[in-house]
């Protein structure tokens, strides 16, 4: 069966003013948040943005979705997990001094900014679903415990799985550090020892000593590295790089993770996608991002399948072929949508409804 996707048309770079607008008669029109009901707490997923990136949902806007959230007698917050590569997202502190300098102040969007601190173990869920490739899932509680769940998700391009849309904000965003792990752990990066300068940046930023600089090369222990990718951002010679062969397998994973967020929430879910500034790589890529596209507009639907299908297809056919394959043409992104279809989180047919 094919499921309603809405979306509203966005002009290339338009202002927040208009865009504004847009969400609203686009919250208004597609009735995506009925869902949610008096009294419940709502989490809301969204990325705050890396240091240096540009490639998040603007905190005015995730004000209007909380609005509409709460004015429906709910209780919202704007939560995300820390990262597994070292930066301002690794832990929960520096992680919410960084969303307060993208602007995701209490004051600003009107709701808490939440991101659990996962050291402590009790902010952990095991969330068991028994699937092909994770058995239990580590999501963060806070995602877990609460009523409802509504995705507000920055749509991108990724060196790892093709795309990034509410697939993966739910199944890679959810997760706690430990959660990441087990979704990376087949993406040991590349060594390219010819092109090594020894310069030791590998070595200072890696968090658990898999990368050493002796003699003036870089030493790479595959046994030790967690796949968390810090080393690749930080080398200046592309001596280590991802190994884009392992998308597959983070796809799949990344997908029932998306399965573990939601259980429970399938009746309680939302979601809402901005294929606006869409970048090659993800929002955690801090360095230079180039746009691949122009602004297409904002999606809204209760189908995270279709949702993200429908995001692709738009921008696809604003770039006049398949832009995912041709800047990232190891990974096939219609894989996580596949499976997607496959584990019943949505239907890859979809209605487009235009508001
Ligand atoms: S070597 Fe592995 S664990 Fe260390 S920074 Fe690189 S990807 Fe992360
Ligand atoms: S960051 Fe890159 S160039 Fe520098 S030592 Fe590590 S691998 Fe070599």
């Amino acid at each position: 069966m094919k499921s309603k996707v809405y979306f509203t048309a966005i002009k290339d770079n338009a202002d927040v003013t208009a865009v504004s607008d847009k969400l609203r008669t686009l919250l208004q029109s597609s009735k995506v948040l009925d869902f949610i009901g008096k009294d419940q707490k709502v989490a809301a997923k969204i990325h705050f943005g890396e240091e240096g990136s540009t490639g998040f949902v603007d905190p005015r806007y995730a004000r209007i979705i909380c609005g509409a959230i709460t004015a429906r007698g709910a209780t919202a917050f704007l939560a995300d997990a820390n990262t597994l590569y070292k930066g301002r997202r690794t832990n929960a502190r520096d992680h919410i001094a960084l969303a307060h300098d993208h602007g995701f102040t209490p004051q600003a969007t009107c709701v808490e900014i939440a991101v659990p601190d996962d050291t402590v173990k009790e902010n952990t869920a095991d969330v068991v679903i028994n699937k092909k490739f994770v058995a239990t899932a580590k999501i963060a509680r806070l995602f877990a415990d609460a009523d409802a769940l509504v995705a507000i998700t920055h749509f991108k391009g990724h060196m790892i799985t093709g795309f990034g849309g509410a697939l993966k904000n739910l199944g890679m965003g959810c997760a706690t550090r430990e959660g990441k792990l087990m979704q990376h752990n087949d993406v040991t990066p590349v060594f390219y020892e010819d092109k090594c300068i020894g310069c030791g940046e590998c070595e200072k930023i890696c968090p658990v000593g898999a990368v050493r600089v002796t003699d003036g090369k870089c030493a790479l222990s595959k046994e030790t590295c967690i796949g968390c990718g810090s080393c690749v951002g930080v080398c200046p010679a592309m001596a280590l790089f991802v190994d884009l062969t392992a998308g597959d397998a983070c796809q799949f994973k990344m997908v029932e993770y998306a399965y573990a967020a939601l259980r429970g929430k399938e009746r309680r879910s939302g979601f809402i996608n901005f294929a606006v500034r869409i970048n090659q790589e993800c929002d955690c890529w801090g360095g230079e991002n180039p746009r691949i596209a122009p602004d297409i507009g904002i999606l809204a639907s209760r189908d995270p399948v279709s949702i993200d299908k429908a995001s692709m297809d738009l921008v696809n056919r604003a770039c006049g072929k398949d832009i995912f394959r041709e800047v990232h043409p190891e990974q096939n992104g219609m894989k996580q949508l596949e499976y997607a279809q496959e584990l019943g989180l949505g239907s890859l047919e979809y209605e487009l409804i235009e508001v």
